[in-house]
């Protein structure tokens, strides 16, 4: 790791956050709260207020009422689209700070922190435009005493839940979609990376949007996040966190059969041909999977690489991972940050020795990096893996890549989908034949050739399998949170039924 010195300096004492709800920062009081400690340096750097269930129902209360007066739903689409652009210009305003905390409490580098906040100003001014071009549809095939229209409308209050390992981008993809379509929020961030919800409530407010639109409340999923799927005044929930958690939620929402959005976790395939560009495709594949530590639902964590150059790939790997800029977070120079939390360290550990014990070998990496503070773990290529290991099925969740080999494309396409989730999929081959056979093929919601992780704000993401359900981002992202009505209109005298 290199020894290298912060740019930027650590906070003195713990930012005390309060919530948000109704336009305005609710303080602490008596509420118990958490200190967040940044995995990178072990020290407190957020204090979190752990709200209650009275604290959620008060903001589903809220939001609710500012459903109903249409205070933002009755708003022209310009008008919409007027608050989401000063929002990214907020956004920007603030994105050294908001790229700060995030890199404290995710333990990220600040140089993708950075990358993700002008990402997530882009999202907001690409939903403007959602906004002012959602529309319905007109039937005027139903005879000449009937016409059609089939209108869009929000679907309500929704609740929105996210997980800690891209906590401001995620919300990116969700917020401005809602608020394009006219719904009104309360969100519930991950108790490890609270900040950057609360700034963009702040934020949203200063861009004009109608106190009670967006609300925050910040605290534990067992008690909060089980609450809100369980709201019986909550319209959708859109979850994005672990399969396990998201099976809760999908249960508790049957409470009034609220409609839900679930992302989910991932163990998505790299496949590489042998007539990839090989040195690109490693590069590809490096990138892949220590994008945010390995931390990411759509890693490429499953090496998927044609037998004759499997060896040969294995080493560019190897090469390219000793070259991968491991360092202190706050440092601009760094590619590579620290592992969320103590647990999750000795979950991708714990993984490591399993594969070993199973049969697979550790072609480099394999263990953590001995720090003075805060957690890292090397990039780590377990090489002779079969698709039946446990690090071949299940997600890992940090820098580790399980190498399989196959020997045809058939073969290929058969070990990507033999397997639970189908979040993601990337091919690398120079045969574009063969990549489209292979994506047609290949169960999953968001697929590339010849690169991997990256994408905009038009494309749709989501999963296949208990990779989750209902799509976000895009017409389609925006489109689940509105309800469709049909309404029939008859035209001319009616044909009397009675008598
Ligand atoms: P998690 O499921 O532990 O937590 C996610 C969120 O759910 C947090 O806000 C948490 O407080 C809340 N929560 C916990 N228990 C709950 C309950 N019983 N009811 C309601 N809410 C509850 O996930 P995590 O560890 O924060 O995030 C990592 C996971 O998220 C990985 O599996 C990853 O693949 C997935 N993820 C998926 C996507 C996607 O777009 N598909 C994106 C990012 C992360």
């Amino acid at each position: 790791m290199d020894t290298i010195s912060p740019s930027l300096s650590l906070p003195d004492s713990p930012r005390e956050f309060g919530f948000y709800v109704g336009g305005r920062w609710i303080e602490r009081g008596l509420r118990k709260h958490m200190e967040r400690v940044s995995p990178g340096h072990d020290i407190p750097v957020t204090r979190i207020t752990l709200c209650t269930k009275d604290d959620l129902d008060d903001a589903v209360r809220v939001a609710r009422r500012a459903f109903k007066d249409r205070r933002w739903s009755g708003l022209s689409g310009t008008g919409r689209a007027d608050v989401l652009l000063k929002a990214a210009a907020g956004i920007r305003e603030r994105a050294e700070e908001i790229a700060y905390w995030e890199t404290l409490e995710t333990g990220k580098a600040i140089s993708q922190a950075r990358n993700e906040v002008d990402g997530a100003a882009s999202i907001y001014e690409y939903c403007a435009g959602t906004a002012r071009s959602l529309h319905g549809d007109t039937f005027n095939n139903l005879g000449d005493k009937m016409l059609g229209l089939v209108t869009r409308e929000p679907i309500g209050v929704v609740g929105l839940i996210i997980p800690w390992n891209f906590p401001f981008f995620i919300l990116a993809e969700r917020i401005p979609f809602m608020l394009a379509a006219g719904c009104t929020i309360v969100a519930k961030p991950s108790e490890l990376t609270s900040a950057s919800a609360l700034i963009m409530a702040e934020i949203l407010t200063k861009a004009g949007l109608p106190d009670g639109v967006f609300n925050v409340v910040t605290g534990t999923g067992p008690e909060v996040g089980q609450a809100m799927a369980a709201h019986m005044d909550i319209d959708m929930i859109s979850f994005t966190g672990s399969t396990v958690t998201g099976r809760n939620v999908l249960l508790a929402s049957s409470s009034n059969f609220k409609k839900v959005g679930l992302e989910l976790g991932g163990k998505s395939p790299q496949i590489v041909f042998a007539d990839a560009n090989l040195d690109e495709a490693a590069d590809g594949v490096v990138f892949g999977v220590c994008f945010n530590a390995g931390q990411c639902c759509v890693s490429g964590s499953r090496l998927l690489v044609e037998r004759s150059i499997a060896e040969k790939f294995e080493r560019l790997v190897v090469e390219k991972f000793a070259k991968v800029r491991i360092g202190d977070p706050l440092d601009p120079r760094t590619q590579l940050g620290a592992i969320v939390s103590p647990a999750h360290n000795e979950k991708i550990l714990g993984y490591i020795k399993k594969g070993e014990e199973e049969g697979a070998r550790i072609a480099c990496g394999g263990k953590a990096i001995g720090t003075k503070a805060g957690r890292f773990i090397h990039p780590t290529l377990l090489s002779g893996v079969s698709n039946t290991m446990a690090v071949a099925r299940e997600e890992i969740f940090g820098p580790v890549l399980s190498s399989i080999p196959f020997d045809s494309l058939e073969e290929a396409v058969e070990l990507a989908n033999d397997n639970d989730y189908g979040l993601a999929a990337s091919v690398w081959t120079s045969n574009i034949d063969k990549a489209l056979q292979v994506i047609r093929s290949v169960q999953a919601g968001r697929t590339w050739v010849n690169t991997t992780i990256t994408g905009g704000p038009e494309m749709p993401i989501g999963g296949f399998k208990q990779s989750g359900t209902g799509r976000e981002t895009g017409v389609y992202g925006v489109e689940e949170y509105t309800e469709i009505k049909s309404i029939h209109i008859a035209i001319g005298r009616r044909e009397p039924w009675v008598g």
